[in-house]
Formats: C-alpha cells, sequence, structure tokens
C-alpha cells in the first residue's frame, strides 16, 4: 500500500514529537535520525514495536503526556504474563468514538436502534467502545456486559433490541439458545456486529441464519484504541480500514518484509493521531491481506481480509504449517461437519499426532463424516489426522475468544 502524503507528514510530525520529549518512544529510537526520514521506504527501515517491548513499559511508561492530560486507561488482558496498560486522553477517546460511530454507519446503524451490547466491560475496551460510540451516533445502548443469557434473552425480547454485539462464540451461544428455546419470533435483531475474532464462513451462515441478521466484522485491539479501527460493509468482502486515524502496513512476519498488495501476512500498525500512547509500527501478529481494487460500496477507505488467524497460531506439524483458517475453509466444504471444532496436537512415543474434534450436524453419519474429513484433510493439508466427530454442543463455547488449536507438544 502506497502511504499517502497526508499520513506521510502525520507520521513525522508524530515521530518528531516523539523523540523530542522524555518518552518511551525516544529511547527506542534513539539510534534514528528522524530528520532523515523522507520517505515511505525510510519509515519502512524504522525497528518495530512488539507487544513484549509494551509489557516491559508496565505500568505507565508508554505514556506520552503529563498526568493531566491522561483520562482513562484501558489493559489488555493479561492471561499471559504481565499486562499492557494504554493510556488515553479525552482527545483519544473521542477520536475513538467517532472511529466507532463511523464502523455503526456502515452497518446502517442509525439514532432510531437499540443496541445491545454483551462484550465485557472494565479494563477491557470492548463494552465501553461499542457504548460510546453508539451513544455518538444517538442510539439506545443497552449496556449487557457479558453473561447470563436468561437475562440477556429476556432483554433483547422486551427491549427489542434491533443490534446485536458480540463475540462470534457468544453470537453463537445465543443463536442455539434462542432456537432452542423458540422464542425466533420474539426477537427484533436486524445486524450483528461481530468482534475481529477469526470465524469460518459456516459460523457466519449459522449465527446469520438463526438470528434473521445481517452480520459484520469489527476489527481493532486494545494497543490500538480497541475495536472500531475497521469495518465490513455490506458486500461483506473484507474491513475497510480508517486510515485518517492509523497507516497499516502488511509484512512477512518471519523477515518483517513487505509482502506484496494482496498477499497474506502480519498486520502492522502506526498510529496517526493517538496522543496518550502512540505506536510506531506495531507489529499486531493477525494475518491478513490488502483486497485489492474499489469496493462496491463505495466507500473509499481501503480493505484488508477478515483475520485469517495469528501468527502464533500457527503450528508447524511434520514440517507442514497449518492456520485454524484453512481448518475452517476445509470442514465448511464437508456436509454434515458444523463450524465447531478443535485441533489437537501430542507427541507420543517419539511422533506428533494429531486429532480433530468435529461437532457433527444433527442426523449425520458419524462413520460417514470420519471417514470423508480423514480423506480431505489429507488430500487438502497433506497430513494424517484422528478424526473425532462428536455431538452439537459438546466442545465449549466461550464469551471471549474460542481457542481451536492445542499444542500440547511442549
Ligand atoms: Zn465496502
Amino acid at each position: 500500500m502506497k502511504m499517502t502524503d497526508e499520513q506521510f507528514s502525520l507520521i513525522k510530525a508524530q515521530l518528531k514529537n516523539l523523540t523530542g520529549k522524555d518518552c518511551f518512544y525516544r529511547e527506542k529510537l534513539k539510534d534514528v535520525d528522524v530528520d532523515a526520514i523522507e520517505s515511505q521506504e525510510d519509515f519502512e527501515k524504522l525497528p518495530f514495536t512488539w507487544k513484549g517491548d509494551l509489557r516491559e513499559a508496565y505500568p505507565l511508561g508508554l505514556q506520552a503526556v503529563p498526568d493531566e492530560d491522561i483520562v482513562r486507561i484501558h489493559s489488555s488482558s493479561g492471561t499471559t504474563g504481565t499486562p499492557v496498560i494504554i493510556p488515553y486522553t479525552a482527545q483519544d477517546v473521542s477520536d475513538w468514538a467517532e472511529m466507532f460511530k463511523r464502523c455503526y454507519e456502515m452497518a446502517g446503524v442509525t439514532n432510531k436502534d437499540r443496541v445491545h451490547i454483551t462484550p465485557g466491560y472494565g479494563l477491557w475496551t470492548a463494552g465501553i467502545g461499542f457504548q460510546n460510540g453508539a451513544e455518538r451516533l444517538g442510539a439506545m445502548v443497552i449496556p449487557m456486559g457479558p453473561g447470563n443469557t436468561d437475562k440477556q434473552l429476556r432483554m433483547m425480547m422486551d427491549l427489542e433490541s434491533t443490534v446485536l454485539c458480540a463475540t462470534s462464540s457468544y453470537a453463537l451461544l445465543l443463536a442455539e439458545e434462542i432456537a432452542k428455546r423458540g422464542i425466533g419470533d420474539k426477537i427484533h435483531l436486524k445486524k450483528g456486529i461481530i468482534g475481529s475474532e477469526r470465524w469460518g464462513e459456516k459460523m457466519r451462515k449459522r449465527i446469520a441464519g438463526e438470528l434473521g441478521v445481517q452480520l459484520y466484522d469489527i476489527y481493532g485491539l486494545t494497543e490500538v484504541y480497541g475495536p472500531g479501527i475497521g469495518m465490513s460493509c455490506e458486500y461483506e468482502c473484507g474491513m475497510h480500514m480508517w486510515t485518517d486515524y492509523i497507516y497499516f502496513e502488511i509484512v512477512n512476519p518471519k523477515t518483517g518484509e513487505p509482502v506484496p498488495d494482496g498477499e497474506v501476512g502480519e498486520l502492522v500498525i502506526t498510529t496517526l493521531k493517538k496522543q496518550g500512547a502512540p505506536l510506531i509500527r506495531y507489529r499486531t501478529h493477525d494475518l491478513t491481506r490488502v483486497i485489492l481494487g474499489e469496493c462496491p460500496c463505495g466507500c473509499k477507505f481501503p480493505r484488508i481480509d477478515t483475520i485469517l488467524g495469528r501468527t502464533d497460531d500457527m503450528v508447524k506439524v511434520k514440517g507442514v504449517n497449518i492456520f485454524p483458517s484453512q481448518i475452517d475453509e476445509l470442514l465448511s466444504g464437508i456436509k454434515g461437519a458444523s463450524s465447531e471444532y478443535q485441533f489437537m496436537i501430542d507427541h507420543m512415543e517419539g511422533k506428533d499426532i494429531c486429532t480433530l474434534f468435529v461437532e457433527a450436524d444433527a442426523g449425520a453419519n458419524k462413520y460417514e463424516l470420519e471417514r470423508e474429513i480423514t480423506e480431505t484433510f489429507k488430500y487438502k493439508i497433506g497430513i494424517l489426522v484422528k478424526v473425532m466427530p462428536v455431538e452439537i454442543g459438546e466442545l465449549p463455547r466461550s464469551e471471549k475468544k474460542s481457542t481451536r488449536v492445542f499444542d500440547n507438544r511442549y
């Protein structure tokens, strides 16, 4: 992607600002002559920022403005090691709400809608991000947060929620519950806005079908505002990214070199306007690609594909790289296989053993299913797996992101 002149001057001003005061980036870029950066190519030689750098800056080492300018912090989940704390100025909070409002507008949500928000509140950016954007739009917010399915469904019926904001796995759980209770005719949902978790076509069809809604993907991460920096449109062909607030690159996850437009690589983000904790060339670990050409919706903001996986989800078995998205795609072509699966890799007696648990649709012939998936896996991905069909609902559903690949070898 070509960096625009506008983006270049914002980045240059940001670099000047950050290296001119006592902050994280003065130290990080101490060997860089900012005045000598004159082009996109020069910029692409700057060092990347890694999640590990942000952890080391814990708690407030990323803060780039005085305390009196900070109005809030958020934190990325600290399930593995030290959390990352991101400080926000009032302007950052406002910019984020503005981007989020744009996401709702892209989905055709208006101030007449009732927005049912199930992602969590608190240190996490999700719930409050969905809320601020909806309030900026003037819609009615129903700030549920996660959990308590009975109450979720009751509010959804009584308040006639029209927009559901959720992770894909929680949307699926709610859709299944609605079907099970036979209350579909009391549900008024028209649209679902689903967090940027990678999810397959089959799961999308099930949620959309059972809820009777059009689904949209929203992209974001806590380190860069939160959800709301990119959004899919009604044509479901990738997500438009708000490149007046962020600059993105797609790089080869191994070498860090830019990949040609259209090829899969790791998304790297530089913030253009952020004040509290600006980021330069941040490695997101999300795998995606640029989608070329004009979008039929007419929106000029460039697009990336829905997230195809995480660089850290990629597993290597018997010399073959496997991404969860490949398994999604494979299962989506098999009749009788549902969207839910778990892929386990174990090391036994000197060999890597792969087991694929798949939920089988009701009435599917499990013996046939096992045979077909085993053959297709061998043919398409190139390795032998043990396929274990299970009943619908046997694999765990989660309110946050589902883990589908378990590497038990180490
Ligand atoms: Zn579009």
